[in-house]
């Protein structure tokens, strides 16, 4: 039901069907986007040093910041963060050494940025809408070197009213009617600040149905979209979905070039903190599954890039880069190759166990696992209060991805790892558990995921005694694998032996 409109907001639903742009893209990977430094390690300088070993992996545009909504050290994430004088030089001596190693340039934000109380913002309000677009205007006038603005409408500190809300201006009135007529007054923002440089959009949160319906609407010109390699999130495994596929193909019959997302070094959100793990096979399959999405003009690095370390999983990329129709085990060879001839088998069937235990791990268990190899053997379990959030992805699409998606604790814990008290279990029995059999699925993948990185850190151990040269980083790899092994075969063990709780 639609009440309560201004005329704002009238004018910001009728609005007519635009023709199809005329633009023309290449693909597949007109973009190769990197990060300098991740969340876990995010000090890393844009020295000269740093910047040359990204351009040589095969990176042709590099990110102004980290941007992550925890902002590691201080990182920009929204355009609020430029009114501080200091992020102004550093972002400025940022893009001056990237355009001394020939690098685009890509800004991005959360926007329009909300308030500590719950990061929401209304983007009918004429006052918001003015804002957003004077500071991309401002920010050319400061930037004008600036090659590409990307920017997050949900997350990065940056949410949108629902329409079952209160709000005056969007109570009843659905974001595919609301986002396209924003988003194409921050192209025009764009336009104004420096004509040509594209708006690219992160249709982060979103559902599947809001996101295919604003690309079939909204004005294509000098805009693109940016997407995580799942409706869920990056991971290295389940590479692109149905809705990747299906956003690809509209957005390119409507000329709008899309960008996919997806981890490329031994570094990812999923795997935090470890920054070693070395599983190319998963690499070339997500960079492999992207360049064969109908409209991929580019990839990104999602998490970040630590170019001082030798990384398989970046050598890798490199290398199918130069080579795209090249089978993996033509590229893979070569890569192992660097630890001398002796240690090549055994290091080769020890990434290729590393991947086959990232498959079996049951990453679609709850995206709370996130992280999960951080956790050791001696820590409790945090116990999981929220499996999902209120957006519309969430309330959708990833009911479809995820096991658990409720706001129930979803893994029971054994209240002796936890010394906990006889009331707790009795709060915990009835706030319900999940089904033994999926308690039971998850757990016995996590154990044989656990079996193959013990395999993999065995494998590693002997490539180390036989290995030539890179001893120092097989170790860091195998301190890695071990870490996942320790953390997958205690997770799955606790849930396995949680199950006669819930009879
Ligand atoms: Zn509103």
């Amino acid at each position: 039901m639609l009440k309560n409109l201004t005329a704002l907001s009238a004018a910001a639903v009728a609005r007519p069907a635009p023709a199809y742009s005329t633009n023309t893209y290449e693909g597949p990977f007109r973009y190769t986007i990197g990060i300098v430094g991740n969340p876990t390690i995010p000090d890393v300088q844009w020295s000269d040093e740093q910047l040359s070993l990204i351009k040589a992996a095969g990176f042709n545009t590099l990110q102004l910041s980290i941007a992550w909504a925890s902002k590691p050290a201080g990182e920009v994430l929204n355009l609020e963060d430029l009114d501080n004088p200091k992020n102004v030089k550093e972002w400025h001596r940022r893009v001056d050494q990237a355009r001394k190693f020939g690098f685009r340039t890509l800004a991005q934000f959360g926007l329009p940025k909300g308030p500590q109380r719950d990061a929401t913002t209304c983007i009918l309000d004429p006052s918001v809408r003015q804002d957003c677009a004077t500071r991309l205007r401002h920010f050319f006038e400061d930037f004008p070197e600036v090659d590409d603005v990307m920017i997050y409408t949900y997350d990065q500190l940056a949410w949108l009213c629902s329409q079952f809300g209160d709000c005056p201006r969007c109570h009843g009135i659905p974001l595919s009617k609301r986002l396209p007529g924003f988003l194409e007054l921050m192209v025009d923002a764009v336009q104004e600040g420096n004509r040509g440089v594209r708006l690219w959009w992160e249709p982060w949160e979103l559902s599947a149905g809001q996101t295919y319906a604003i690309v079939e609407t909204i004005r294509p010109d000098h805009f693109g979209l940016i997407v995580h390699n799942t409706i869920a999130e990056v991971y290295f495994v389940n590479t692109t979905d149905h809705w990747v596929r299906n956003l690809a193909r509209l957005a390119r019959r409507r000329g709008i070039p899309m960008i996919g997302e997806a981890f490329l070094s031994g570094s990812g959100e999923d795997i935090a903190p470890l920054t070693h793990l070395a599983c190319p096979r998963l690499v070339y399959e997500e960079a492999d599954a992207l360049r064969k999405t109908e409209g991929i003009v580019g990839i990104k690095e999602y998490y970040g890039l630590l170019p001082q370390r030798h990384c398989p999983n970046l050598e890798l990329f490199t290398a199918y880069l130069t080579a795209l129709d090249t089978p993996f085990q033509d590229l893979i060879r070569p890569v192992a190759a660097f630890y001398g001839p002796a240690s090549t088998e055994h290091i080769l069937e020890a990434w290729e166990l590393t991947a086959q235990a990232m498959e079996l791990f049951p990453w679609d268990g709850s995206w709370t696992l996130r992280g999960i190899f951080g956790r050791s053997e001696g820590q409790k379990w945090r116990a999981v209060p929220l499996a999902s959030w209120i957006t519309p992805s969430w309330q959708a699409n990833r009911r479809a991805f995820f096991m658990v998606t409720d706001e129930r604790q979803p893994y029971p814990h054994v209240p002796e790892d936890y010394g906990m008290t006889p009331p707790w279990r009795n709060e915990c029995e009835e706030r319900l558990f999940e089904h033994p059999w999926l308690l039971e699925d998850a757990g016995l993948r996590a154990l044989a995921a656990g079996q193959r990185f013990d395999q993999a850190a065995s494998l590693l151990n002997s490539a180390i005694h036989e290995a030539s040269t890179g001893k120092q980083n097989l170790y860091a790899q195998k301190k890695d694998v071990i870490q996942a092994a320790t953390a997958s075969k205690y997770f799955g063990q606790q849930l396995l032996d949680s199950i006669h709780w819930s009879q």
